[in-house]
């Protein structure tokens, strides 16, 4: 029995094939259809389909497959299909390798290593992008970096005694990423630039097939879905985005060659992106007008660099690195129990938040807007040195009112403040 798990988002067309071979066939599974040019079509989901009279298939020839019995194919994937690639589909399988890994960062990475450390050599990494390191490939907003220790945010088996800081940046991380492939010879295993947009369970033969964006189908015994959790960004839903004239995007497509010094800016949302952007940015944009809708728990991140004395000492006695790790994994599971119930934890990670706020947002209003209403740990806990005193600068205000629709040039509060002012 075939099983199929979606990957893209569908949109089904028409139900009519118009194409000369497959004039005034209009139904909706494709029962039992055994024209000439389709020998060997059976049952719903095309069993043994024979490649040979599917040569150059183009969605101009097909603009109107019905994808709904076949969720997985959008017509913009079914382009000049080369026979080549495109094997008999059958369910008994011979895997061409022993694991597929779909995606390159941290999860894929990690998967591939301990397959390499424990022997096994057939494997295979399918990356869509042209470089590994998914998050931190694909954000570069200023600001980016990591809220965990970079010696506990890091591989174990692949220790970086050479961190500039204690949280890094992303460039840094990613350029770790890339050092971690390179010192362990992962690349041949990596095929870039590919993305797999179907994956079956063949149950006669216990194997999983994979098909990627050009229609190549590879067969393995064991998946790793490594495809992360935050990389598809959330695009939010605004009455009236369409009409706006100025600049939008992102955090995670950041344009770096837009320029923002003097602009009046607008961010949208306080989270764990936002609140590395906003310190960033306030001193050279015009104005700063931060939307939040809810405030987050933020906790000092105590950020330094590391000298060369501690570098020295990392890369002469790995154990000093590897005994901080655990000292930093064991910290952060004792705050792990103020989520549990612990209350005393609880109070003393919200005592020390009250106590930040209140040493470092001068304005007792803006500071009343920045004290979340829930209790910490509800949400993710975020960890910044800069983002309270930017709410001092007289160029960045803090917007509680929620947003009603975008203008053509600004946002409309509920309160029907429009920002900035006409
Ligand atoms: C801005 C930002 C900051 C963060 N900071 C922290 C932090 O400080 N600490 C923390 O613990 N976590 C942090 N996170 C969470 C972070 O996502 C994880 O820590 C981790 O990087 C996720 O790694 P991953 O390999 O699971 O996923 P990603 O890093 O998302 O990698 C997934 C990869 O899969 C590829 N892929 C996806 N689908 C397909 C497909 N169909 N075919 C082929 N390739 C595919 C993508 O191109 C990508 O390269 C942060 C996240 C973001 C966005």
């Amino acid at each position: 029995m075939l099983k199929v798990v979606t990957l893209h988002p569908i949109n089904a067309t028409g139900f009519s094939l118009s194409t000369s071979p497959h004039r005034n066939i209009t139904t909706s599974k494709h029962h039992h259809i055994a024209t000439s040019q389709h020998r060997h079509i059976t049952t719903s989901q095309h069993h043994n389909i024979a490649t040979s009279q599917h040569r150059n298939i183009t969605t101009s020839k097909h603009p109107h497959i019905p994808t709904s019995p076949h969720p997985h194919i959008t017509t913009s994937h079914i382009t000049n299909i080369p026979t080549s690639q495109h094997r008999n589909i059958t369910t008994n399988m011979k895997p061409d390798f022993e694991v597929g890994i779909i995606g390159a960062g941290f999860g894929g990475l990690i998967a591939a290593l301990r397959l390499k450390h424990s022997g096994r050599q057939s494997f295979v990494i399918f990356e869509r992008a042209n470089e590994v390191g998914g998050t931190w490939r694909d954000n570069i907003y200023p600001g980016c970096g990591c809220d965990v220790h970079s010696h506990l945010y890091s591989i174990a088996s692949e220790p970086n005694p050479n961190w500039s800081q204690l949280f890094s940046a992303q460039p840094e991380i990613l350029a770790y990423l890339k050092n971690v492939v390179a010192n362990n010879q992962l690349n041949p295993f990596i095929r870039y630039n590919t993305d797999v947009v179907d994956i079956r369970f063949l149950e006669d033969s216990n194997t999983w097939q994979l098909t990627d964006q050009h229609g190549k189908t590879t067969v393995v015994k064991m998946l790793i879905l490594a495809t992360g959790p935050l990389n598809r960004p959330n695009m939010p839903v605004f009455k009236g985005l369409e009409n706006y004239k100025g600049k939008q995007f992102h955090s995670s497509a950041w344009d770096n060659s837009y320029d923002l010094s003097n602009k009046q800016v607008a961010i949208i949302g306080t989270g764990a992106s936002a609140i590395q952007i906003i310190p960033n940015i306030a001193p050279i944009v015009g104005q700063l007008n931060v939307f939040q809708r809810t405030p987050a728990w933020v906790m000092p991140r105590r950020n330094r660099t590391i000298g060369s004395f501690q570098k020295a000492l990392f890369n002469r006695i790995p154990i000093v690195q590897k005994t901080i790790r655990e000292i930093i994994y064991w910290i952060r599971e004792l705050f792990g129990l103020g989520f549990v119930g612990n209350h005393f934890i609880n109070k003393l990670m919200e005592k020390s938040v009250l106590k930040q706020l209140e040493k470092e947002v001068q304005n007792p209003n803006t500071r009343a807007k920045l004290i979340p209403n829930y209790q910490i740990g509800c949400k993710r806990i975020l960890v910044a040195d800069d983002f309270y005193p930017t709410f001092n600068r007289p160029n960045v205000d803090l917007i509680t009112d929620s947003i009603d629709h975008i203008t053509e040039n600004g946002i409309c509060t509920k309160t029907a403040r429009i920002i900035p002012p006409m």
